[in-house]
């Protein structure tokens, strides 16, 4: 066997979930791992690479994107689903996958293509063989609605229509099943369920499949050896997924205290999606951060997530990206502050806890000898700046180095390109 590539990597300090911050710190990685954490390691073999005045970090964790939609103020999401060719999604998501690695995202969690199949599962495997840069990606494929539960909405088109749906309908215990098995079949990592949607009378959110529907495809789910992620936004929605037993739910800006203390019982993790809801806000309802009101939206979703945190949910960061711009995913984490994180817990939530939500606990998320080297620098201190992840010097993604702004810093300058890695250097001005 050919000997691994190994990289000497030497920031000012490392940061990483459990263990805070360690000063003169240097992390060897052989291969796609990391090998050793030390002080003033040694490691004549090595390439080194000087992350002078950097922390360096786990690569971080988006446990709610949509790579296969843009921002809803460049182009409607009805527009997307009904108006774009999935080639033409793709070739988009080809780049919001590239835009999100280099902001340091090295790991998402992708939560339905929203109408365009099963492209996700392409993607993933073209980024896995190296033909595209972009994070680890967990997919879910087209994601499970209620018949007429979810959008296009058919009541605002002409009747004679056939209209593309955003995600795959099922009615009935059977074909919630059969929904499951297929998309499971197709390679979905995660089954995602829409417990609910705004499909009441006057547009409310209600809830869209029966707790009957839901429990079959949580069973079938898990007996396939998939968790189950859910939309839900109602307090019926979220209780009906509680008792469904999904693994974990989206957005929850209706949830009441009760449910969320049944699910800091049933560990059901949290995703909050802050952004989305700013995004929306900001899109749809005159929102200007700082300096109008918060919408009752806005107030609705840091409701939720402080009674979440009150109740000891294990909260993630996910962030609904896709609704806003790709490669901007740290603005969750800020959201997550200014809700009463502290900066650290808001990291914590962004690499070890969305690692242990995704099953991955072992080998992503923190910077521990035998993980996966997916690994970031930012100039100066993030635990006391978030501001500071706009901006990764240097991120790596399973030992392979996909962006270094300090190149020149490099003792021994050769490529480093562990099989099956591409290497992207980012143009400098
Ligand atoms: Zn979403």
């Amino acid at each position: 066997m050919a000997a691994a590539s190994s990289v000497l990597l030497k920031p000012a300090r490392i940061w990483s979930a459990g263990d805070g911050l360690r000063e003169k710190m240097h992390v060897l990685v052989e291969g796609e791992r990391i090998a050793m954490i030390g002080a003033e390691l040694s490691a004549p073999h090595a390439t080194c690479v000087e992350l002078t005045d950097c922390t360096l970090l786990p690569g971080l964790i988006d446990a709610h994107s949509h790579l296969f939609l843009r921002p809803y103020n460049q182009t409607l999401w009805d527009d997307q689903v009904l108006k774009e060719s999935e080639s033409y999604r793709t070739v988009h998501a080809v780049a919001h996958a590239r835009a999100t690695l280099m902001a340091g995202f090295t790991t998402l969690r992708d939560l339905g293509t929203e109408g365009a199949g099963y492209a996700d599962v392409s993607l993933k495997r073209a980024i896995a063989e190296g033909i595209v840069p972009g994070p680890r990606v967990l997919v879910s494929t087209r994601a499970i609605v209620a018949a007429g539960g979810y959008a296009p909405s058919r009541a605002k088109y002409r009747d004679d229509c056939c209209l593309a749906q955003g995600a795959e309908e099922a009615s009935g215990v059977d074909e919630v099943v059969r929904a499951v098995r297929h998309q499971a079949a197709h390679g979905a990592d995660w089954i995602k369920f829409y417990a609910d949607y705004r499909v009441g009378p006057n547009g409310e959110t209600v809830a869209t499949f029966s707790i009957e529907e839901l429990r079959a495809g949580v069973q079938t789910a898990h007996d396939l050896g998939r968790p189950v992620a859910s939309h839900a936004i109602s307090d019926e929605g979220m209780k009906r997924s509680v008792l469904a037993g999904v693994d974990t739910i989206e957005h929850g800006y209706g949830g009441t205290r009760e449910t969320f203390v049944s699910m800091g019982a049933k560990n059901i993790a949290f995703l909050p999606t802050l952004a989305a809801a700013e995004s929306i806000a900001e899109y749809f309802h005159g929102y200007s951060p700082g300096k109008t009101e918060p919408t009752e939206h806005i107030r609705n979703a840091e409701r939720a997530f402080r009674l979440a945190r009150e109740a000891g949910v294990t909260i993630g960061c996910g962030s609904d990206v896709g609704v806003f711009a790709h490669g901007t995913n740290w603005r969750e984490l800020e959201l997550m502050q200014r809700c009463g994180m502290t900066p650290e817990e808001c990291l914590t939530a962004a690499t070890a806890v969305n690692a242990k939500i995704l099953r991955r606990e072992n080998d992503l998320g923190k910077i521990e000898k035998k993980f996966l080297a997916d690994l970031i620098a930012v100039p100066g201190d993030p635990t006391r700046d978030l501001a500071l992840l706009h901006a990764p010097r240097f991120v790596m993604k399973g030992g392979a180095i996909v962006r270094d702004d300090l190149e020149r810093n490099r003792v021994k300058c050769e490529a480093v390109q562990p099989p099956n890695c591409a290497t992207i250097k980012e143009s400098r001005a």
